[in-house]
C-alpha cells in the first residue's frame, strides 16, 4: 500500500480541517483500509466564538459520513475541554453520552459526533487517525495474534484487547494512557477492532497508519495466501439459489435480495468450520451477523437450522428486555461450491457482499497464520444489540416500494427499458438489464443496477442471462418483457421472407423464449409480476407495419394464455399498451419529419395526434410498468392498458 500523499493537493488545503478531510480521503480510497463508513478521524484546532475568545475545539467524523468521499462538512466541532473531561467520569451510560455529546457541539447544524468523539479527544495529537484494517485485524484474530504484532512492531504500538467501542474504550485508552510518554508509540493496535495513528503533522498521521499496515502486510504476505475467487468451486444453480433466497426472505418476513459467487473460503478444507467463527471485527455484525448460515443444498432445512442457531444465540445472551432481531442469515457457506450474501435492499446486499470479500480473504489468512479466531460470541452479541449501533440502521431511510425485490427488464439499454430500469432502481428494486447492445453495463451505476448482454432470440442465451441476473440479485419477481423494434414500413405485398421472420423473431418469439425462461424463477418469485410492452397496433393496427403488428398482436395472445396459466402460482400478467413514444432511439428528427409530412402536420402536431393532444414519453411506460410491478394492482391479471393519450379507434 502507497501513501497518496501528494504535495499539490495537500498545499491546497486552507487550513487544518481542509487538511484533515483531504487526509481522510485518501484513507477512504482503500476498502482494505475502511469499508462502507468504517474508520473515523479528528482534528484539534482553536476556533474563535461569539465572544471573541479562543477555544480548542475537536472536529471529529460526524457519523453517517464516509471516509472515501468526506468534506469539511462532514466533521462535528465539539468543545475539547468538556470531550476530556467525560473521559474523567467513573462511567457514563450510553444514552447520557449521546446527550453530553450532543450538547458540546457548538455548531447545531453539524452531524452527530462519531461514538469515538471522547478517544480521539483524550489522545494528545492535533491530527488521530482510526481504521479497520484488514491486515492487522486478522492477525489479531489468529491464534499467537499478540506474539505476532510484538514480532512485527516490537516495542512501538501499544496493544490494547478488545471491549466494547464508546465510553468504555475511550476510558479503556484513558487509564492504560494516563503515564504514558506517548511519544514513544507510532500508534494503537485493538485487537479485533482496529489501528489508531496519531501526530502533530496530518501527514506523518497519514503515512504511520500506512507504514503499520504495510508491516503487517508484508508479514501476511510471507505467511500466508489468498484467492478472490475460485474457479474451481462448483458453485450454485440458479434455480436452487431463488429456493434459498425465497426461504431466507420468508424467515426474514420480507424481501431479501441474495448473491451467490465462488468465494475463496468456501474453497477450504474445513470452510463449514473456520467460515463460522466469527466476524473480522464486531461492527460487521450489522450486516452479517455473527455467523454464516451452513449450506447443505436443503434451502428449508439450512435456513431453519440457522435461524434455530440465532435464536439460541439471542436466547443465551440476552438480558430479558431486548428484542429478537429478525432471524434469517445474512451469509450462507455451502462448502466446496461457493458463498451466499443476502440483504433487504440492494444497498445492504452491496455492503454485506463486499464485507464477505475481506472476511473470505481474512479467514483465508487467518488458517494459514495459527488459525482464524474471532472474539468471543457474548462480544459480538453486545454490539450487535448495541442500541447506538441498531441506531445507525434505523437513520437509512427506505429506498422504495419495490425494496427487495428483483426485476429484469429487457431491452434495457435504450427507449422504454431503460427509463423503466430508472424508475425501478429509484424505487428500489435490484434490476438486471439485459439487451444485446453492449451499452447495457452502462445503464446505471448504481449498485441495484446489473448489465447483461444477450442476444433475446437466442434460447441458449437467454436462460444464461436469467441465470446471471438470478445468482446476482437472488431471483426474478418481476419480468418486463420489452425488447422489440420497428421495422421499416412495408406493405405485405411487398414483404420477404426473411423480413417476416425477422420481425416476428424479435417482437414475438423472444417474448416467449423469455417468459419460458423465467418461469421457474416467477414461480420461486416474491409477488410475482410479468409485464409485457405490446403496442397499440394489437388494437388499431396500422398499413405498412405487418410484421409489428402481427407480432404485437400474437404477443397479446401469448399474454393472455400466460394469464390462465400462470395464475394459479399467483404470478400475475399485464400487457401495455403504448403508442407513439417519440423520445427513443429509432425516432430521430428525421423519421418523424417524415412521418408528420405524410399526415401533413407539423412534427409537434403529429406527436400529439391523440384524443388530450398529448406528447408520450418513456417515462409515462414506465411508470405504467411501475404500477403494474408494485401493489397498485395485485388483485389484477390479464389487463390490457393503453398509455396513448387515447385512440378514438381504440376506445
Ligand atoms: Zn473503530
Amino acid at each position: 500500500m502507497k501513501s497518496l500523499w501528494d504535495d499539490k493537493a495537500a498545499a491546497a488545503c486552507n487550513n487544518a480541517l481542509e487538511l484533515r478531510a483531504y487526509t481522510s480521503r485518501l484513507l477512504g480510497q482503500s476498502d482494505d483500509l475502511v469499508l462502507h463508513g468504517g474508520g473515523n478521524t479528528s482534528v484539534k484546532d482553536a476556533a474563535e466564538n461569539i465572544f471573541g475568545e479562543r477555544e480548542e475545539i475537536l472536529y471529529v467524523k460526524g457519523s453517517g459520513h464516509d471516509l472515501k468521499t468526506i468534506g469539511t462538512d462532514g466533521f462535528a466541532p465539539t468543545r475539547l475541554e468538556k470531550l476530556q473531561r467525560l473521559a474523567e467520569l467513573d462511567s457514563l451510560g450510553d444514552i447520557d453520552m449521546m446527550r453530553e455529546l450532543k450538547t458540546s457541539q457548538i455548531d447545531p447544524k453539524a452531524p452527530a459526533p462519531s461514538v469515538e468523539a471522547i478517544l480521539h479527544a483524550i489522545i494528545p495529537f492535533k491530527y488521530v487517525d482510526h481504521t479497520h484494517t484488514d491486515a492487522v485485524v486478522t492477525i489479531t484474530n489468529t491464534q499467537g495474534g499478540e506474539a505476532r504484532l510484538k514480532e512485527i512492531y516490537g516495542d512501538d504500538v501499544l496493544v490494547l484487547p478488545y471491549v466494547m467501542p464508546g465510553f468504555i474504550l475511550a476510558k479503556q485508552v484513558y487509564e492504560a494512557t494516563k503515564d504514558l510518554d506517548w511519544s514513544r508509540y507510532r500508534g494503537i493496535v485493538l485487537l479485533h477492532h482496529g489501528v489508531f495513528t496519531f501526530h502533530d503533522d496530518a501527514r506523518v498521521s497519514y503515512e504511520n497508519m500506512i507504514d503499520l499496515v504495510n508491516q503487517a502486510d508484508e508479514h501476511i504476505r510471507k505467511n500466508a495466501t489468498y484467492t478472490v475467487a475460485d474457479d474451481a468451486l462448483a458453485g450454485l444453480g440458479a434455480l436452487d439459489f431463488a429456493r434459498l433466497r425465497k426461504q431466507v426472505s420468508e424467515e426474514r418476513g420480507g424481501p431479501m435480495v441474495g448473491r451467490f459467487r465462488r468465494l475463496g473460503v468456501a474453497a477450504l478444507d474445513n470452510a463449514a468450520d473456520s467460515a463460522r467463527r466469527g466476524p473480522v471485527t464486531p461492527d460487521h455484525v450489522l450486516h452479517t451477523k455473527r455467523v454464516p448460515m451452513l449450506m447443505t443444498g436443503d434451502a428449508e432445512a439450512d435456513v431453519a437450522a440457522f435461524a434455530a442457531e440465532y435464536r439460541g444465540y439471542f436466547d443465551e445472551f440476552t438480558d430479558g428486555e431486548l428484542i429478537c432481531l429478525d432471524t434469517a442469515p445474512r451469509w450462507g457457506v455451502l462448502p466446496g461450491k461457493g458463498v451466499a450474501t443476502f440483504g433487504i435492499n440492494g444497498k445492504r446486499l452491496r455492503v454485506c457482499s463486499d464485507i464477505i470479500d475481506h472476511t473470505s480473504k481474512a479467514i483465508q489468512w487467518g488458517e494459514q497464520l495459527g488459525g482464524w479466531q474471532a472474539l468471543p460470541a457474548k462480544d459480538i452479541f453486545e454490539l450487535e444489540y448495541w442500541e447506538l449501533e441498531q441506531a445507525k440502521l434505523k437513520n437509512q431511510a427506505a429506498a422504495g416500494g419495490l425494496e427487495g425485490r428483483v426485476a429484469v427488464v429487457t431491452g434495457a439499454a435504450s427507449g422504454i427499458g431503460r427509463a423503466t430500469v430508472e424508475l425501478l432502481v429509484e424505487q428500489g428494486a435490484c434490476v438486471a438489464g439485459i439487451d444485446i447492445d453492449s451499452s447495457v453495463s452502462d445503464v446505471s451505476n448504481s449498485p441495484l443496477y446489473v448489465g447483461v448482454q444477450a442476444d433475446l432470440t437466442d434460447s441458449g442465451q437467454v436462460e444464461s442471462a436469467l441465470s446471471t441476473a438470478v445468482l446476482h440479485f437472488g431471483g426474478i419477481d418481476i419480468l418486463v418483457s420489452n425488447a422489440g423494434s420497428f421495422p421499416a414500413s412495408s406493405f405485405l405485398a411487398d414483404t420477404t421472407d426473411e423480413a417476416w421472420s425477422a420481425a416476428l423473431g424479435l417482437n414475438l418469439d423472444s417474448h416467449f423464449k423469455v417468459l419460458r425462461a423465467a418461469i421457474p424463477y416467477l414461480k420461486e418469485g416474491i409477488d410475482p409480476a410479468v409485464v409485457f410492452n405490446a403496442s397499440k397496433n394489437t388494437l388499431a393496427p396500422g398499413p405498412g407495419v405487418g410484421t409489428y403488428s402481427v407480432a404485437k398482436a400474437a404477443l397479446t395472445q401469448l399474454a393472455r394464455v400466460a394469464t390462465l396459466e400462470l395464475a394459479p402460482d399467483g404470478i400475475r400478467v399485464n400487457v401495455l399498451h403504448p403508442d407513439a413514444v417519440f423520445d427513443t432511439g429509432i425516432w430521430t428528427a428525421e423519421v418523424l419529419q417524415a412521418r408528420a409530412d405524410k399526415y401533413g402536420l407539423t412534427v409537434d402536431e403529429y406527436k400529439r395526434r391523440n384524443l388530450l393532444a398529448t406528447e408520450i414519453s418513456s417515462l409515462d411506460v414506465a411508470r405504467a410498468v411501475l404500477r403494474l410491478a408494485d401493489d397498485s394492482f395485485a388483485c389484477s391479471t390479464g389487463m390490457q392498458l393503453t398509455i396513448d393519450g387515447g385512440n378514438e379507434r381504440t376506445v
